[in-house]
């Protein structure tokens, strides 16, 4: 749904129809931006994110895509980028998991992670780098995980993701630093949404010295803050958010 046009700088989240992106979306409308809604098909989940936002007197779009898609990004943004002059921050956090032994992984498992998380980040980022360049200014910042950091047992293709995140990052942050845009990671650990929920909530928690999953609220203050002018000198940075697991 398109609302009134706004003149809040536009933050676009990828995957914010719940869970850590819907949070995420959530705080930085409160903090004054309008916020681009992305999703792949719960449209209704979406919707709540957006009523949330007007609740608290924040702006919204609902944007779906599927970010794994390029040619459905490349529609989605082109069709943004003619309504807003400046993109302002992009999160992303679109994910999805698909565990399963190594050695007997369906090809196909390995590609549908990796093509959503890495595949999503080149798909919705370089648009939006090409459209902060001429700008100057701008805020990226991806979700990780712990997983990318440590490797998880069972998740070869969700790890792989999630560390190839933190080098692109790198990378990017260093290309485009001079230009004034800004490239972080934010590492979760294990954090209370639908993708940990079918998870062993007991054995989980005596790997987390916090003793407890973290609230993607915990995850997304973080997010807001590199996001903002607070950090205006911290560039190609990992920034972890999981109760002390490294
Ligand atoms: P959820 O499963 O709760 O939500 C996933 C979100 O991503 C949904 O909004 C979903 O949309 C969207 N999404 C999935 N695939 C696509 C796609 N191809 N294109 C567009 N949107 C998509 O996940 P979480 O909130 O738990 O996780 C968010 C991010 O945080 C992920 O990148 C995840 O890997 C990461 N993370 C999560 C941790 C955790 O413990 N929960 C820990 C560390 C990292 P829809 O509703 O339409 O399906």
């Amino acid at each position: 749904m398109t609302q009134p046009p706004t003149s809040r700088p536009l933050a676009i989240v990828t995957g914010a129809s719940r869970g850590i992106g819907r949070a995420i979306a959530v705080e930085l409308a409160a903090a004054g931006l309008h916020v681009a809604i992305n999703y792949r098909s719960n449209e209704a989940a979406a919707r709540q994110t957006l009523a949330l936002i007007d609740e608290r007197g924040g702006t919204g779009d609902l944007c779906p895509f599927d970010v794994a898609d390029e040619a459905a990004v490349n529609a989605a943004l082109t069709d943004l980028f003619a309504r807003r002059e400046r993109i302002a921050v992009l999160v992303n956090n679109a994910g999805i998991v698909a565990d399963g032994l190594f050695a007997m992984m369906p090809s196909a498992d390995w590609h549908k992670v990796t093509d959503t998380s890495l595949g999503g980040f080149f798909n919705v980022t370089k648009p939006v780098i090409q459209k902060m360049i001429p700008h100057k200014t701008g805020s990226v910042v991806t979700i990780s995980s712990v997983s990318g950091l440590i490797g998880n047992r069972g998740q070869t293709n969700y790890a792989a993701a999630k560390a190839g995140l933190i080098g692109a990052t790198r990378a990017l942050a260093s290309e485009v630093a001079r230009i004034g845009i800004r490239v972080n990671v934010v590492a979760p650990g294990i954090i209370d949404t639908d993708m940990t929920k079918d998870l062993p909530p007991d054995m989980l928690k005596k790997m987390i010295p916090m003793g407890r999953y973290g609230k993607p609220e915990e995850v997304a203050r973080v997010v807001r803050f590199l996001c903002s002018d607070d950090a205006s000198y911290i560039t190609g940075q990992v920034i972890s958010v999981n109760g002390g697991m490294v």
